[in-house]
């Protein structure tokens, strides 16, 4: 084979869609696996719809999937000549011709098509204007748009996902490709481009499939041999429709922004659909690289499985080394105005703990957030359920009151001495260490479950714990 060249061509819309995340891996991993040439373009023809700010967002969402692209980005709003020259071309050689038909006009053709339930496909009026005709309207100024004559017959290819696929040309209209304003349509830009930039497969979405038979129409008309096609079925929500906003987040930035790690993301995009042929879930970039070819992708429309994402994101997390967790946790607890970043450095070997100490349990780096606060912050607000359980026992204010003493009589605030403590205080009251174990959670984090209690108390640190139990003690004289 040679050099394999693929590309991803996004319309700038201000945010890349997981779905078309998923393309671009696909693409990127082809790329990859075959040495050869992954390349970004820009698809902005629509001046009106685009500005470089939606471009930036979608580069930015790349850059962080860690997609990098080894030519471009091309704007086709920069390649107009391109695309004019083309269409030229093709009305030299007869394989395209003006169209003079006014946007009215072709409403009205429309509508009477309609009504006679006839295919609504343009009448071609303007193939059959004799030269003096034409030149008359272009001596007029009347604005022309170029059509592409589809002549008869049937456009197959074979899909690399979906197989053999045709159509019958018939079925086909005489597509504008230039428009009278010289923009490009879609469909012709995208095919003077994957000639241009010598693309050998076109992976993309299965929504393409009816622009393929239209492209394929161009090469025929161009005379030039078309690239490989794989279509890559659509994500669904568990509703079965098209993956939208109704169904949470689908911006690939959200994703950042709710503390999915990039590695995972890409990790559970890729597998959406597509499979390496065994039952492994977790794949590193360089193993999906390594596997990663277009005949394992699943013709049958994948499912968007939010918690199966979020089980995975938990996966990695966990895998992370503490290190590097922390950095990535970070601008989580910084955003949060936990804490700050010159706090931060100098509390970073107990921020390591308290990052050892979630780890378990949170399935993204906001978790650490949320779930973490009280050791940054404590609003002295208890689980209203937890409460009635723990601190409305007529006992429950002196014992916390004995266990507080007790613990400020430690010398160093371990989690082993911290647990024999409270272990021979129970004994000593003829309680079960669980009626010491609840109320002392409830007293200083609020929260009935969480990380192992002694670890979390000797991270708490002695003041701040007698601190809070001594708070506690006076809720529960003063509120209940
Ligand atoms: N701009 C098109 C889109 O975003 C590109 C389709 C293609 O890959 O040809 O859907």
């Amino acid at each position: 084979m040679s050099e394999v060249r693929v590309r991803m061509a996004p319309s700038p819309s201000g945010f890349l869609h997981v779905g078309t995340a998923r393309t671009t891996i696909y693409n990127w991993l082809f790329a990859r696996h075959h040495r050869g040439k992954f390349i970004l373009r820009i698809e902005d023809t629509d001046v009106s719809r685009s500005n470089q700010k939606m471009v930036d967002a979608i580069l930015e969402s790349l850059r962080w999937l860690g997609l990098n692209w080894d030519e471009g980005p091309y704007y086709q709003s920069q390649r107009m000549a391109h695309y004019q020259r083309y269409a030229q071309k093709l009305l030299e050689n007869g394989k395209a011709y003006f169209c003079f038909c006014s946007p009215d006009e072709l409403e009205e053709k429309r509508r009477q098509a309609m009504d006679l339930k006839a295919p609504l496909k343009y009448d071609r009026t303007c193939l059959r204007l004799s030269e003096a005709e034409k030149e008359e309207r272009i001596k007029r100024g009347v604005p022309k748009a170029i059509r592409l004559f589809v002549p008869e017959g049937e456009t197959a290819f074979s899909d690399l996902v979906y197989g053999e696929l045709k159509k019958q040309n018939e079925e086909l209209d005489d597509l504008i490709i230039l428009r009278s304003n010289q923009t490009p349509t879609y469909n012709f830009a995208c095919v003077v481009d994957d000639v241009e930039m010598r693309i050998t497969h076109v992976i993309r979405g299965n929504d393409h499939i009816a622009n393929t038979f239209k492209q394929l129409l161009i090469y025929d008309a161009l005379g030039l041999a078309p690239p490989k096609f794989a279509h890559i079925p659509l994500i669904l929500g568990k509703d079965r429709a098209k993956i939208s906003k109704r169904h949470g987040a689908i911006s690939v930035m959200e994703y950042k922004e709710k503390g999915f790690l990039r590695e995972a993301l890409v990790n559970y995009l890729a597998l959406l659909g597509w499979s390496p042929k065994d039952d492994r879930e977790i794949l590193s970039i360089d193993q999906m690289i390594e596997l990663f070819s277009l005949e394992g992708v699943n013709p049958s429309n994948p499912i968007f499985d939010q918690e199966k994402l979020e089980w995975m994101n938990g996966e990695y997390i966990r895998a992370t080394e503490d290190q590097k967790l922390l950095d990535l946790v970070l601008p989580f607890l910084i955003k949060e105005k936990l804490i700050t970043e010159h706090t931060a450095k100098r509390k970073r070997e107990w921020l390591l703990k308290f990052i050892s100490l979630f780890k378990e349990r949170c399935k993204t780096l906001k978790e650490f957030a949320e779930k973490g606060k009280y050791f940054f912050e404590f609003s002295h607000q208890y689980e209203p359920e937890a409460l009635s359980k723990y601190f409305s026992a007529p006992e429950a204010a002196d014992r916390l009151n004995v266990l507080a003493e007790r613990l400020s009589e430690l010398e160093t605030f371990e989690k082993a001495e911290i647990e024999q403590t409270l272990r021979g205080l129970a004994d000593k009251m003829k309680i079960k260490s669980a009626a010491l174990i609840h109320p002392v959670r409830l007293a200083t984090t609020g929260t009935s479950t969480g990380p192992p209690l002694f670890d979390l108390l000797e991270l708490l640190g002695k003041g701040e714990v007698i601190k809070r139990i001594k708070k506690a003690i006076e809720f529960i004289q003063t509120k209940l």
